[in-house]
């Protein structure tokens, strides 16, 4: 049993009317068209406010959904997995607590977002990289980093890059890390494991406590940046290219950032409108408009994008030694710089019509330059088109927000999948078939994490306004990851929408010990219920 009205009423009188919101403002703001039901929402302008709602929360067992941005799009976005939680918005929380610049830290609330961080640093003068992603500017980082969300600048791994962090447990009491308690502060700020056990890992991916500030590592920018684009004109380049992607990490990676590989289609939907024949059809792109469009924008089957850092003669040289291994599979290998993609640009512009004559018009430029600015470390909403680009319609001028109403439905399924040439064909098979089965294009991107590993992304995209599309996407969702499982390949994140898949797996240990830890910490299931079936 809840007393919902007494925690409200507790909750007004400590922050003030106006920074709670009814059912009807909260659904409209965080609920984005899955029909969950949201009790309230809350909106604390202070850090301390955030212990004295959880011990409301606890004394009238109301369940708490903490976000920090609440943009996790395609993956839920703002929902809790359950019905009846109290959504805990901690977007305005969005102080920069410090900046250690002689050991290149920040320590974050959890509403400080990409752009945030970006015009901190500039404005103090400091030469570091905001960890970016696809997400855009007006995303948080702890958010990201407590899903463990991954970039492509030199610290992909976001989570990896966390020093240390802060939480409130359910009960209201505060978790801080060992180190700082033993007067450590500011080299627990600068060294992730601490000493004893690691706690700090278990805010991740959980439901054990609102995280109420984070210490990130951030990469400084390097002298050179330098881009390199590899086309892979022909499916059965694929293998060779990994295989040639494998040894270059190993012996090339100190100096490379996350190289993703991006299929035909998903290279699509980067640099092609959707043709307006097979919007009005409705049925995906077949295999052979793909290729006329591809041929149409001078690109090729796959493209192995990435960058490298360091001193100038270092990058030039590890960008030579990479197009060279990349030689025999590819026809065509770019390298480019910020100042050659400004020269482009400039040249597309002054003659336009050469530039479309070689297929790189002003768009195309742009967009490189887009891209340059996420492998620097500086945010850039461009992939935010995506979720657009089968709507047939321009771009709303407030793009976040028109992500956040949830009018263009995407859900991502992002497995992890085995460095390995024949389990990465496999694996484009399988979601060849699962997706256009269901009446979706694959747009299929992998990201390397390490030389063992990457990770892969698959946004289904469809109108979020129909409940029937919606469906139609969590179809193709659970068998993209049944038919995953059952080859080995499983996700490393999983959205609201789709815990429902982790249930079941009662015999799991790990599942079962962290169950546990939760029974400890939370026997009344308050902070986050159900997420990641916990
Ligand atoms: C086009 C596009 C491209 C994208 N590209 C990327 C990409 O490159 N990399 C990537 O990782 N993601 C990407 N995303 C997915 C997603 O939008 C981002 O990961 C985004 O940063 C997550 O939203 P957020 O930062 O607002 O986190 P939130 O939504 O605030 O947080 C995510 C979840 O973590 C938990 N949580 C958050 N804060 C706290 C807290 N303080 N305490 C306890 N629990 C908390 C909550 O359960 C919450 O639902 C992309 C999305 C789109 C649409």
């Amino acid at each position: 049993m809840t007393t919902l009205p007494s925690a409200l009423g507790e909750w007004r009188a400590l922050l003030g009317a106006e920074s709670v919101l009814t059912p009807d403002q909260a659904t409209a703001r965080y609920g984005s068209g899955q029909g969950r039901r949201i009790a309230a929402a809350l909106r604390p302008t202070q850090a301390p406010s955030v212990q004295r709602i959880v011990q409301i929360a606890a004394r009238h067992r109301v369940p708490l959904y903490p976000i920090s941005t609440g943009r996790n799009w395609g993956y839920g976005g703002a929902n809790p997995p359950q019905d009846d939680c109290v959504v805990l918005d901690l977007s305005l929380l969005n102080r920069i607590l410090a900046v250690d610049a002689e050991l290149g830290t920040a320590t974050l609330e959890p509403g400080v977002t990409q752009g945030q961080l970006r015009a901190h640093l500039d404005r103090l003068g400091l030469p570091f990289m905001v960890p970016t992603t696809g997400a855009g500017a007006n995303v948080s980082l702890v958010g990201n980093a407590l899903e463990r969300g991954y970039g492509i600048t030199p610290h992909a791994d976001h989570f990896g890059a966390v020093m240390a962090l802060e939480a409130v447990l359910p009960d209201g009491s505060l978790y801080r890390p060992r180190l700082g308690a033993l007067g450590g502060e500011r080299v627990g700020h600068s060294y992730k494991w601490g000493i004893g056990p690691y706690i700090d890992g278990l805010f991740s991916q959980s439901n054990f406590g609102v995280v109420t500030q984070m210490t990130i590592a951030l990469a400084q920018r390097p002298p050179h940046v330098e881009a390199f684009y590899v086309f892979l004109d022909r499916p059965e380049q694929l293998a060779p290219a990994v295989h040639a992607l494998r040894g270059l990490l190993r012996t090339t990676g100190g100096v490379m950032g996350g190289v993703n590989i991006l299929n035909g289609y998903r290279l699509a939907s980067m640099a092609c409108p959707y043709p307006a024949a097979a919007l009005a059809r409705g049925t995906p792109l077949q295999a052979h408009e793909l290729a006329e469009l591809l041929q149409d924008h001078g690109l090729g089957a796959y493209l192995v994008v990435g960058s490298v850092y360091g001193e100038a003669p270092v990058a030039r040289a590890a960008v030579a030694t990479i197009l060279r291994a990349f030689a025999p599979c590819s026809g065509r290998r770019v390298r480019l710089t910020r100042g050659k993609a400004g020269l482009l640009q400039s040249l597309a512009a002054r003659f336009p019509g050469l530039a479309s004559r070689v297929g790189f018009g002003p768009d195309q430029a742009a967009r490189m330059l887009s891209a340059l600015n996420l492998m620097e470390g500086i945010p850039d909403d461009v992939a935010l088109r995506l979720p657009y680009w089968k709507s047939g319609t321009p771009l709303p001028e407030d793009l976040p927000g028109g992500l956040q109403s949830g009018e263009r439905g995407l859900m991502w399924y992002a497995p992890l999948v085995p460095m390995v040439p024949d389990t990465v064909l496999a694996f484009e098979a399988l979601v060849s078939r699962v997706c256009l089965q269901h009446g979706f294009e694959p747009l299929i991107t992998l990201t390397s994490l390490s030389d063992r590993c990457f990770d892969s992304s698959v946004p289904l995209l469809f109108d979020g306004r129909s409940s029937s599309e919606r469906e139609r996407s969590r179809r193709c969702f659970d068998m993209l990851f049944d038919e995953g499982r059952q080859r080995g390949i499983v996700p490393y994140r999983m959205g609201s929408q789709a815990f429902h898949k982790l249930a079941g797996q009662d015999d799991d240990p790990a599942l079962a010990l962290a169950r546990r830890v939760k029974q400890l910490l939370d026997p009344d299931n308050l902070i986050s219920p159900g997420r990641y079936n916990l």
